[in-house]
């Protein structure tokens, strides 16, 4: 393998990489589900890596996501029915290509795949740069998606452009996927690890293309969320009123407060303990407050309080699905004896309703393919350390259906994903592109 080669072409060919990052972009593939103005959606995008598709003569297909045709995954993690039922799925293509290898028997396989969908930027007027105009200014571009992912998705493309026009095609079968309605669920990838696993197609390895600022996310984390309803009495809030035992009201922000305090205590004991914890993840698994939702009027006593939460969870706590009911049992466990310490909430505890839980997975740090990935991010960077990625990505759906292990390796600081001026270093979006590149190439030159 020439690694000068793979280099020189990505170095020439910087500005088309980073030209057709910016017309992605440029095409707005908001996800239907958060596009606040007509004409944002996936396809726009998808036509243009299509088109791309076809000037390097690899094999290609395109579908539209059929819900029905995944019944079977219903009670998967990370099958959320609750919305897509209300999502048209036509029009919005997932694509798969695959550049066949020289010797496919007897070299390994690998599958470069990513989400074209982005969230909305309806912030547009506190971006430094219009949020779709994809400008560069002082080596960094700015736009709604760069990070989250088309940055590592179009990096993809050109790393398998690279490996086709320097005649450098390995043993192995490369594979490349586009996929549409990750910011909503993830069921574009379901059809994609669907389709394969239908088609009998096995892949060695996969690497997805989230965000991970050119280090190699090896795991994400069960992501459960809940509401919690906490229930108090009202009452004119200037007035004197008797004790709650006496039919007097209660206050429920008040017990949502001690319920909060209470929770507090939980994720300091959970910072700690080494069942939370996970040698590459920054953070501890916690229970997270995002949303509060409580009272009704500001002369009243309010009668309930909502706390919707969000609780990570590690591998090692799921089950074969990758779900977490010992967790959720932990959880409810911890707040009924919390409420039973406390006259008002013993009779009357908080309700728990768990609204959706997505998946996990894990990639060991001995595999092969793990091997092979940091040698070559090595070469073309800093040496890229092994990490875990704090947020959710589609991997699972991968390792679960057509049994592929797949890490995520992208350009971009995760932590500026779907923010404003979301923003990456070009030159971010070139190694990541080289390292690619160079990966399939050893991988896949690699006897079976
Ligand atoms: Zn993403």
């Amino acid at each position: 393998m020439n690694t000068q080669v793979i280099y020189d072409y990505i170095d020439r060919h910087k500005d088309d990489l980073i030209g057709l990052l910016q017309e992605c972009i440029r095409s707005k593939p908001v996800n239907p589900l958060y596009a606040t103005q007509h004409g944002y959606n996936e396809a726009a995008c998808e036509k243009i890596i299509m088109e791309k598709l076809e000037t390097l003569g690899v094999e290609l297909y395109s579908f539209d996501v059929e819900l029905d045709k995944l019944e079977e995954y219903r009670d998967m993690p990370g099958f959320i029915t609750g919305y897509t039922d209300q999502i048209d799925f036509r029009n919005r293509p997932n694509i798969v290509a695959k550049l066949p290898g020289t010797d496919p028997e007897h070299g390994r396989s690998v599958l470069l795949i990513g989400h074209c969908d982005v969230v909305a930027a309806d912030d547009t007027e506190l971006w430094k740069h219009h949020p779709f105009a994809a400008e560069v200014e002082d080596g960094v571009l700015y736009g709604r998606g760069c990070v989250d992912e088309l940055g590592g998705l179009v990096s993809q493309l050109i790393a398998i452009e690279a490996i086709i026009r320097t005649d450098s095609r390995p043993k192995g079968d490369i594979w490349f996927s586009s996929v549409v309605c990750e910011e909503s669920g993830g069921t574009g990838v379901l059809a994609v690890a669907d389709w394969l696993k239908k088609r009998g197609i096995r892949i060695d390895a996969g690497i997805m293309g989230e965000p991970t600022d050119l280090d190699i996310s090896l795991l994400c984390r069960n992501i459960t969320w809940g509401d919690m309803k906490i229930i108090g009495r009202t009452g004119h809030l200037e007035e004197w009123q008797p004790h709650w035992s006496e039919g007097g009201p209660v206050d429920a922000i008040k017990k949502a407060r001690y319920i909060m305090d209470q929770i507090d205590r939980l994720n300091e004991e959970w910072s700690s303990r080494p069942d939370k914890n996970h040698p590459l993840e920054k953070l501890p698994c916690q229970v997270k407050v995002a949303m509060i939702n409580g009272g009704h009027h500001r002369s009243s006593y309010p009668a309930v309080c909502e706390l919707s939460f969000n609780i990570q969870i590690l591998p090692h706590e799921t089950n074969a699905l990758g779900l977490g009911p010992g967790v959720r049992k932990e959880f409810e466990d911890f707040i009924a004896r919390v409420s039973a310490a406390d006259p008002w909430l013993s009779g009357h505890p908080p309700i728990i309703d768990w609204v959706c839980e997505a998946d996990c997975s894990e990639v060991p740090k001995d595999h092969p393919f793990v091997k092979v990935f940091e040698k070559n991010a090595g070469t073309t960077r800093r040496e890229s350390r092994l990490i875990g990625s704090g947020f959710h990505t589609d991997t699972g759906w991968l390792m679960r259906v057509p049994e592929i292990p797949v890490v995520n390796y992208g350009p971009g600081n995760p932590a500026l994903a779907h923010s404003t001026n979301e923003r990456c270093r070009v030159e971010d979006v070139v190694t990541c592109c080289k390292t690619v590149a160079l990966t399939c190439l050893e991988w896949c030159n690699m006897s079976v």
